[in-house]
């Protein structure tokens, strides 16, 4: 993986943002700022008035909203969204370029791709890595993958809503990495209003605990680096190593964390669900080994 850079010149043309959301409507502001005319398409049209006044073009239906770009930028809910616009304006996608920025599974990128081609058009899928209010600025980033020469065709226009990382030619991939960086992202917004809940039943407010559980969470990232061999190393070297801390141990705190979250009355699935993971790999003989082991309970569900 690398940032995907490109030497073609390309003026500000025009592209086409279907789906006016938070982050559409980020985008939108975004190429206008840069350029680009910009014709927008929303099932609600309401929710373009913003950025009808910022510059962008209503379109009335999703086949002109289609018809006003070769590029056609999609953020919608799911992909199910994008059929329901553009079923009925196939017949315009010929020659056209769909980037999909909409989450949904890998299977369904793929699909729409093939659906794509069947039409006519090329299709990247895309994953955005920042909320709305960031898209445009130097902190963005967006996963990328599909056929390399359409990357290659707009990815200068695409660097203006965030670097683009290009991934490769499966359609499926970028949305892999985005729903694998989300796996991570939710789970830890979970953990977190878990962890929030625990502490309020001790009188400490949502302001005091939040602080303190973030800064943990900061630093979760160098204490896994901290080791002699990353988790990483270790995971693709299929060596589990327990000198310092083992599944016993850590399967023990996953008790207590249930134990307590019992006691409290609270919501047990998310205890639940990680105790499961060390159970699991002690039942399976490796209690010794390092947390990393855990990764067994994820890869060959009991
Ligand atoms: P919203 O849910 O606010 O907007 C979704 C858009 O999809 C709206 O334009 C909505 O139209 C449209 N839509 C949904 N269902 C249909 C349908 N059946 N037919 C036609 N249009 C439909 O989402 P966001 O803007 O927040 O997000 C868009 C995408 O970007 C999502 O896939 C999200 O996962 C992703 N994303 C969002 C981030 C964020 O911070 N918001 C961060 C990173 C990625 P209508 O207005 O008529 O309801």
């Amino acid at each position: 993986m690398n940032e995907h850079h490109d030497t073609a010149t390309t003026k500000a043309g025009p592209v086409t943002v279907i789906g006016l959301g938070p982050m559409g409507q980020a985008m939108t502001r975004t190429l206008l700022a840069a350029g680009h005319p910009v014709t927008v398409y929303n099932r609600t049209a309401a929710r373009a008035d913003g950025v009808v006044a910022d510059g962008a073009a209503l379109a009335a239906t999703p086949r002109d909203a289609v018809e006003a770009s070769e590029l056609v930028v999609l953020s919608l809910t799911d992909y199910q969204a994008m059929y329901d616009l553009l079923d009925g304006a196939t017949a315009s996608l010929t020659g056209r370029t769909l980037v999909n920025l909409s989450s949904d599974t890998p299977d369904r990128s793929r699909q729409a791709a093939a659906w794509a081609s069947g039409h006519d058009a090329s299709f990247l899928t895309g994953g955005v890595m920042v909320p709305a209010p960031m898209v445009g600025t130097p902190a963005s980033h967006i996963y990328f993958s599909g056929p390399h020469e359409v990357m290659d065709r707009h990815s200068p226009t695409l660097a203006l809503l965030g670097t683009p990382r290009y991934l490769g030619d499966d359609p499926g991939l970028a949305q892999m990495m985005y729903q694998a960086q989300l796996t991570v992202f939710l789970a830890g917004l979970s953990a977190l209003m878990h962890a929030t809940a625990m502490l309020g039943t001790a009188g400490l407010k949502a302001t005091e605990a939040l602080p303190e559980l973030l800064a943990f969470a900061d630093s979760i990232g160098d204490i896994l680096r901290a080791g002699e061999q990353t988790p990483g190393t270790a995971l693709d070297a299929g060596e589990h190593p327990g000198h310092l801390s083992t599944v016993t141990m850590m399967g023990a705190t996953a008790d207590h964390i249930v134990e307590t979250t019992a006691s409290l009355g609270l919501d047990l699935a998310l205890p639940r669900a990680i105790q499961a993971h060390y159970r699991h790999a002690i039942a399976n003989g490796h209690g010794n080994d390092n947390w990393t082991r855990i990764i067994d309970s994820v890869r060959r569900p009991q």
